[in-house]
């Protein structure tokens, strides 16, 4: 990196926010230039952003500020209606950190979001990256915003050979040198727009890059085979067994997840299983169940066909078991009636129901099984 050597910084992020300010994207929870930022509204956008892509953001963003307007407004509201704003966006536990942590803002924080790292970090659902951004972004505080946009960049101007699981610190050291001794914020998110808009990750657009020269592969074939990663693991198979209950009005039966972790406090289908390869035998024999498996003792039939849902870590292979009833008995035992619901399809649209759950009941309504 020829003019690094001159140690340029400053030409560096004059250049990176002269860019900005002529291309910064428009997004909804950003401030028009001249503007103060909304911290409510960074505070919410960064927790939506974590592992959810921009244009899946923005409707739900928009859904929820207009829904609640302000962080006294969502510490005041039904968890159940802020999972319900959130089913679809996946990683559910974030909503549950962002109701608890708009409640502890609420009343420990005389509803202000903090302008300390470390009190962010003290959060539920904050850590150093969302700490570092909001700081940045919401406060103008000098703050190294690295997500993989700004990884991808430094990985490139670089030639980083080494896997960016073992450059991270690196990519780090030398992103902090490049920080600009003002416009904090509009430096995080011009690295971020640059990185979505220009040095995109399969086919970089160096013609149109305002640090081109700063870069040691821009321009070249080379320029997207970074950042290298080390190979791909293959993502573990599991496998469950989705119970589908369909009462004679064609309400199915539905209940709430209370397991913490993935999918908690969603509603959901009853499921068993979610076992890894080696101890499933859904695979093995897919019409098998047992009797002590079963949900209510019924005749479920197992549906030839699979869903398949993708996890991080792992991908989820659904077998379908459905079975009809014509009376509501089994919800008699009072039990089973405070643990499970038959939801009608109006009423289906009013829960907070994960995109995997969507999937199996979109299938069951194509192909009309109830
Ligand atoms: S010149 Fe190309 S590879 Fe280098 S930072 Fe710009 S877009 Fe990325």
């Amino acid at each position: 990196m020829n003019k690094t050597k001159k140690d340029n910084y400053k030409s560096f992020s004059n250049l990176l926010l002269n860019w900005y300010d002529k291309n910064r994207r428009n997004l909804p929870w950003r401030a028009l230039s001249g503007e103060l930022p909304n911290p409510y509204f960074v505070y919410l956008s960064e927790i939506m952003l974590q592992q959810t892509v921009v244009s899946t953001v923005i409707p739900y963003f928009l859904n929820f500020v207009k829904k609640w307007n302000t962080i006294d407004q969502l510490a005041k509201a039904d968890f159940q209606e802020v999972s319900f704003y959130w089913a679809g966006l996946g990683y559910y536990s974030r909503a549950k950190n962002l109701h608890e942590t708009a409640k502890i803002i609420s009343n420990d924080h005389n509803s202000i979001i903090p302008c300390d790292k470390s009190k962010l970090l003290s959060l539920p659902g904050i850590g150093n990256y969302t700490a570092s951004a909001i700081m940045a972004i919401a406060f103008d505080i000098k703050s190294n915003v690295i997500d993989g946009n700004v990884e991808r960049i430094f990985s490139r101007l670089y030639a980083v050979d080494e896997p960016l699981e073992k450059s991270k610190k690196y990519i780090e050291e030398i992103s902090e040198r490049y920080l600009p001794n003002q416009r904090y914020g509009d430096y995080a998110q011009a690295l971020m727009d640059l990185g979505s808009l220009i040095c995109i990750p399969k086919s970089p657009r160096c013609s149109s890059c305002p640090l081109i020269s700063f870069c040691k592969v821009g321009g070249t074939n080379n320029a997207k085979i970074y950042p290298k990663r080390l190979p791909k693991k293959i993502k573990n198979n599991r496998y469950g067994l989705f119970f589908c209950l369909i009462n004679q009005h064609g309400d199915i039966l539905m209940t709430k997840n209370n397991n913490k972790g993935l999918l908690s406090n969603m509603d959901v289908i009853p499921s068993i299983g979610w076992l890894k390869e080696d101890k499933n035998y859904f695979s093995k024999s897919p019409n098998f169940i047992t009797k002590k498996d079963s949900l209510f003792d019924l005749d479920w039939k197992i549906l030839e066909k699979k869903i398949i849902h993708v996890f991080t870590h792992f991908k989820l292979n659904c077998s379908i078991a459905i079975a009809y009833i014509d009376n509501n008995d089994i919800l008699k035992d009072q039990s089973v009636k405070k643990s499970y619901k038959f939801i009608d399809s109006q009423n289906l649209k009013k829960l907070a129901i994960p995109s995997l759950i969507k999937k199996i009941i979109k299938y069951l309504e194509d192909e009309n099984y109830f």
